[in-house]
């Protein structure tokens, strides 16, 4: 008898759960809050960057349909303001470069992948329930089901999961986040033959990124500013008119990254939903859900470690986990999903993923000495920022180079 399982939440790791389930022959159910046309024409959710080995997942389960349609980002760059280059006067970037990645990395739209996987998911008989789950309906799922899975992102259900303070550093939002889709935007002048992500680095104000992207309407950029709580970018709480946050996010960028808004003079927004605006606290969670009626469930992705996007790891992170939980299911064959299983299943996507908590976290804060060191570096020595550039895709990698000042002018020693 095939065993069933209920996928709670349709993002990138409940549906890539899901249908990864439901090619090995699991009878899976799939709950969703919104219909796939409500995702499709609704808000959009993230910037979604993804890179080589969260990619590679999508494609052994052959998920990656937008793949030839979808912007090659090819390289990851880095620019700095200089220290007062926002004073009037001429403005400086103190540093300036682009690393190569080894893959290259894609960000399709969440609106047309989870729309479209959700339809997928339908059409190859998997039982799609558009319901907002709460805990006295996933109680009674808990007796029914072989296992329950809650990949609900940062939403209510995450109260099921305690937070675990000794992984969790930030009880607060660290960035302010505010996102615009617009169409129009110029190459960099710097490499007008690939794309990249651009991370503008603005001390001690925040950052601005910027990423090409398969949209509703085709090719588009994302311009997504992360600001510092309390500062000058955290500007955007009470602009609800979508066209007031594009202006205001180009004139944040004529003003701190003159040098990104260059391009942006003639952009657009894509659609009047092409605009984010939010802030949340990371928090790594224990993995397993309490039931009130004493039922346990296993949390997915985002509902057990959520990062700040500053370093671009969600979705990758939750396309990681997915793979490894589906792993961890199929192995674990007829044998019952016990409260042991999670802990297990939880601590093998945890080898990963704690190296991504560790480095987000890091980059929250300010730069220490050595981590300047070793940014300014790459602007002369090429290795170092192609090597930056594929920590975005392994950030287990930073452990070699990024934390210790001796690993990294060791590192930087060797390469020189
Ligand atoms: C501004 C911003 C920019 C980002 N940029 C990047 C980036 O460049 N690269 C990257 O890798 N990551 C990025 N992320 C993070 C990434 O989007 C998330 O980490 C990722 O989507 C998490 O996937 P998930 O499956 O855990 O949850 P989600 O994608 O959040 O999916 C959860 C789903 O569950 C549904 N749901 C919620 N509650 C219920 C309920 N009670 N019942 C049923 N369904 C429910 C939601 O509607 C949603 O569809 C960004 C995030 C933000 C906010």
């Amino acid at each position: 008898m095939s065993r069933k399982i209920l996928v709670v939440g349709a993002g990138q790791s409940g549906l890539q759960l899901a249908l990864g389930l439901q090619s090995h022959g699991y009878e899976v159910t799939l709950m969703s809050n919104r219909t796939a046309d409500e995702v499709r024409s609704g808000r959009v959710m993230s910037t979604q960057c993804m890179f080589h080995t969260a990619l590679q997942h999508e494609r052994d389960l052959q998920l990656n349909f937008w793949e030839s349609q979808a912007p090659k980002i090819e390289g990851l760059g880095v620019s700095v303001a200089a220290p007062g280059s926002f004073d009037p006067g001429p403005s400086q970037r103190a540093i300036d470069w682009v690393g190569k990645l080894d893959g290259f990395a894609q960000s399709v739209d969440q609106r047309v992948k989870m729309a479209g996987w959700m339809e997928t998911f339908a059409q190859r008989g998997g039982q799609l329930v558009i319901h907002g789950a709460a805990v006295s309906d996933l109680d009674y799922f808990a007796r029914t089901y072989d296992l329950v899975l809650v990949s609900a992102g940062k939403g209510e259900l995450v109260s099921m999961f305690g937070r675990d303070a000794s992984r969790s550093p930030y009880s607060e939002p660290q960035r302010a986040l505010a996102v615009a889709y617009v169409h129009g935007l110029a190459v960099r002048p710097e490499h007008p033959d690939f794309d990249a992500v651009r991370c503008n680095l603005v001390p001690g104000v925040g950052e601005l990124f910027i990423m090409p992207t398969l949209t509703t309407s085709g090719r588009a950029d994302i311009l997504f500013w992360e600001g510092v709580p309390g500062g000058p970018l955290d500007a955007f709480k009470g602009v609800k008119d979508p066209s007031e946050h594009l202006a205001l996010t180009l004139e944040l960028m004529e003003k701190f990254v003159p040098w990104e808004y260059a391009r942006a003079t003639k952009v657009e927004l894509t659609d009047a939903n092409g605009t984010l605006a939010g802030r949340y606290a990371p928090a790594v969670r224990n993995p397993i859900g309490r039931l009130p009626g004493g039922g346990a469930v296993l949390g997915v992705a985002d509902v057990v470690v959520a990062n700040d996007p500053i370093t671009g790891q969600g979705s990758n992170s939750a396309s990681k986990c997915a793979a490894s939980y589906l792993a961890s299911i199929v192995e674990h064959g007829d044998k019952p999903f016990d409260e042991e299983w999670m802990r297990t299943a939880f601590d093998r996507y945890w080898d990963t993923a704690q190296h991504v908590t560790k480095w987000t976290n890091a980059m929250l804060g300010p730069p220490p000495e050595h981590v300047l060191d070793l940014i300014g570096a790459a602007g002369r020595l090429q290795p170092a920022a192609d090597r930056f550039a594929n920590g975005f895709n392994d950030p287990a990698d930073f452990e070699n180079f990024f934390y210790e000042p001796e690993k990294t002018s060791a590192y930087l020693a060797s390469i020189s």
